[in-house]
């Protein structure tokens, strides 16, 4: 054991792939690691300043690096960073509009988002039966969000045309229009659809919980049926013997049917949806759950790198207020389980029970504080107890710490 300590520390092996950001989060990013981490950990990270202000010095080559870096190590922590708009673009004299860091982050490392609630005794879930977490997995590839559509103006007949690259054509009508309608085209690929199950089934394993899969093949047998199909394969040849083993399940189901049975259940799984269904899904149970800032998120990618952070942004209105000298009341608890999700699962791969713990400790006290009624703005104004009491994003740290 003393091996494993440095200055009564808990030593790490392999470095954290840390991604720094922007706004209110880089505040309290940096407060987290002084007030919670350093002190118990001797904390190893190669670090990356995805900040917009870097990320436009280096052309967004950072942002790049730090996903390669991803790939070399394994694990990565990220604090919300600005997407620019026309508006950042003035805002920061950017020299170019430069794209979404998750989205470049997500394509390098080609992986499914799994976003899953952090609950408290004091905010009672909108559903009743529900005391453990849903995770919600979104694929995050095609279908209407790589969609092409267009107005049908004058009657007319709308086709599929798909044209081989040997030079063959089959065409499927769409629509015989006689009166004006609209029409669209969208897809999916193979590849895509088996690096997202794979993503779930790994994550399922890692997390030990059931896998809940739904979509519409009842309706769209060809599109939604390879969908199954392909989840279905690869379970069956790669995963089944594993899932057994842990104890878990993999079950497939109509989107309709798992919304039934996810409203009627106490939570605890995994619910992977095609992208439209969990953009729109991740958002209900998040909010059925509480609260945006207690929402946690986790890249998976195929290869089995993990990318963590809070499902929130920079939280901005809070920034302004901040530079303003305003004291803010900003909840870290996403931030801090981002962190705390790196912290083990690095501690998974390189052996270091110490440092499991350790993440285990910094979830627990900082659930405690909430329970024990100290909490930030957001959550005083949700919490059901006696005696609640508003602090500032400061105050909610040095209270974790003591806990600690
Ligand atoms: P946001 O930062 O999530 O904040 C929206 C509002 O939600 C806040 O104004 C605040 O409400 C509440 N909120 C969110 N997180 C909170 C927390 N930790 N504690 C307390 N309240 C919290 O979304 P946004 O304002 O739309 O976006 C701001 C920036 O973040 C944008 O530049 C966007 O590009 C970026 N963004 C980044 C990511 C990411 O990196 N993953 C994700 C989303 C957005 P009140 O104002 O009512 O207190
Ligand atoms: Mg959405």
């Amino acid at each position: 054991m003393g091996q494993d300590k440095t200055n009564g520390k808990i030593r790490m092996t392999t470095p954290l792939v840390e991604m720094d950001g922007d706004e209110m989060t880089r505040i309290i990013w940096a407060k987290i690691k002084e007030i919670l981490i350093e002190p118990f950990v001797e904390l190893k990270t190669e670090y990356y300043d995805l900040g917009l202000k870097r990320r436009d010095e280096t052309d967004d080559q950072i942002t790049i690096d730090s996903a390669e870096a991803t790939k070399k190590y394994g694990v990565a922590v990220k604090c919300a960073t600005i997407t620019p708009n026309a508006q950042r673009v003035e805002e920061y004299k950017l020299k170019k509009m430069w794209r979404s860091p998750n989205g470049t982050i997500r394509a390098i490392l080609d992986g499914t988002v799994f976003r899953a609630p952090i609950l408290v005794d004091c905010v009672k879930p909108m559903v009743r039966s529900w005391n453990k977490p849903i995770t919600i997995a979104r694929h995050a590839y095609g279908d209407v969000y790589k969609a092409t559509e267009f107005e049908v103006g004058k009657p007319g007949k709308v086709e599929l045309v798909y044209t081989t690259a040997d030079g063959n054509e089959a065409r499927e009508l769409v629509q015989e229009f006689k009166a004006p309608g609209v029409a669209m085209g969208m897809h999916n690929t193979d590849a895509s659809i088996s690096s997202f199950a794979r993503s779930c089934f790994n994550y399922a394993l890692s997390t030990k919980q059931s896998l809940w899969f739904s979509t519409k093949d009842t309706i769209l047998k060809k599109y939604d049926g390879r969908f199954k199909e392909i989840f279905q394969g690869i379970f069956e040849k790669e995963y089944k013997e594993k899932f057994d083993k842990a104890g878990i399940e993999y079950f497939y189901t109509l989107i309709d049917d798992a919304v039934a049975r996810v409203v009627r259940s106490e939570g605890g799984f995994i619910w992977a949806c095609k992208n439209y269904d969990g953009d729109v899904m991740s958002d209900m149970v998040a909010t059925a759950f509480g609260s945006l800032a207690m929402m946690t998120s986790v890249l998976v990618s195929p290869d089995g790198y993990f990318e963590y952070e809070a499902a929130h942004g920079t939280v901005t209105r809070h920034y302004y207020k901040h530079l303003e000298g305003e004291e803010t009341s900003t909840n870290a608890m996403a931030t801090i389980f981002a962190w705390t999700g790196a912290l083990r699962k690095r501690g998974e791969l390189d052996g270091i029970p110490e440092l499991i713990a350790f993440a285990d400790k910094l979830e627990k006290a900082s659930i405690d504080t909430i329970e024990s009624g100290v909490m930030t703005k957001d959550l005083f104004a949700i919490a059901d107890m006696p005696g609640k009491k508003a602090v500032n994003t400061v105050e909610f740290l040095n209270a974790i710490a003591e806990k600690l």
